[in-house]
């Protein structure tokens, strides 16, 4: 840290983080999003720390982890510390599920998203619900009795309005019953559902700003949810653009993003700053892929991303 003028004043240290899931190598999109978080981080001179999200094994690829690694590694996007892996923390899941049980938020449901008609997606009049997307757990499980033999999942009472200011698209409230519902924790096949995960994982490694896609706006206010129930700080949140193709789809996997090319790192590298918003200058077009990103630190704008929702590509 520097702080020559601030010695007496201690700021808490950035710490981001980028959490891929290892389910396909990283494309143009998880990497527009991996520089990003990088950037944010080293031009606060703060940590970036790697977190892999494998909970969800049947949807992991063999090898994408390590593969993971390597790309970020082949760029000069070098991570502070050891790298999680969400499923070296299953304790830690089953803690806060027994501390949210014993307060009385949990309950088990043996509904099926047959039963529930999660196919057709519903508009819900004057709500903050997107336009698209599944319906709110309409609560059937909450009132009846169980039998705990049955295969179920773990929901957790979700009935509060959750507001908060997004550090790039602004203040956001969402109601949860309206848009949500009470939501799943524990999948009925046993797997640690993303909010649950992600919100632990950011807690126990001290994440001061979850920077992430755009894509996972909406996941910000059941994440927000479990902190309150959990007693755990808040922290900053910032959603980025995410890259589309020509089409206007988001680069994903399940849409057959194809693995980024790292062979030129240097020419991947000024790419994504373009991408990004941040003008980098020709003369860069000779440089080494470290005296780019030396740059993109030096030079990091975030407010340019400002108000997209997404950015085409190519
Ligand atoms: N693992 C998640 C994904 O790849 C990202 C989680 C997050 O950034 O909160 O979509
Ligand atoms: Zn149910």
């Amino acid at each position: 840290m520097s702080g020559q003028n601030t010695a007496n004043r201690k700021s808490p240290v950035y710490r981001g983080r980028f959490a891929p899931s290892p389910t396909g190598p990283l494309h143009i999109g998880s990497m527009f999003t991996a520089l990003a978080g990088f950037l944010q981080a080293r031009s606060q001179n703060g940590l970036w720390l790697l977190r892999i999200d494998d909970l969800d094994a049947p949807r992991t690829f063999p090898g994408a982890a390590d593969g993971i690694l390597q790309t970020l590694d082949a760029l000069g996007l070098q991570w502070d510390g050891a790298v999680a892996y969400q499923s070296k923390h299953l304790p830690l899941y089953r803690e806060a599920l027994d501390l949210l049980d014993s307060k009385g938020l949990l309950y088990p449901c043996t509904c099926s998203r047959k039963s529930l008609g999660e196919a057709q997606p519903v508009r819900q009049e004057n709500s903050s619900a997107p336009e698209t997307g599944p319906r709110p757990y309409p609560g059937f499980c909450a009132l009846r009795k169980q039998n705990p033999d049955l295969p179920h999942a773990l929901r957790v009472k979700a009935r509060d309005t959750i507001s908060f200011i997004d550090h790039l698209q602004g203040p956001l409230s969402y109601s949860l019953p309206d848009t949500t519902g009470d939501f799943i924790l524990r999948r009925k096949d046993g797997i640690i559902a993303y909010h649950l995960a992600t919100v632990i994982d950011d807690y126990h490694a001290q994440i001061t700003e979850t920077l992430r896609g755009i894509d996972l706006l909406d996941s910000t206010a059941c994440q927000i949810h479990l902190k309150n129930l959990l007693g755990m700080p808040v922290g900053d949140y910032l959603h980025i653009p995410v890259l589309v193709d020509a089409q206007g789809v988001k680069y994903s996997k399940q849409t057959g993003a194809t693995a980024v090319d790292s062979g030129n790192p240097a020419q991947l590298l000024l790419q994504l700053l373009a991408l990004l918003k941040q003008n980098p200058p020709l003369e860069l077009s000779d440089a080494s892929a470290m005296e780019i990103l030396r740059w993109g630190v030096a030079h990091w704008d975030i407010d340019q991303l400002r108000n997209i929702a997404a950015i085409r590509y190519p």
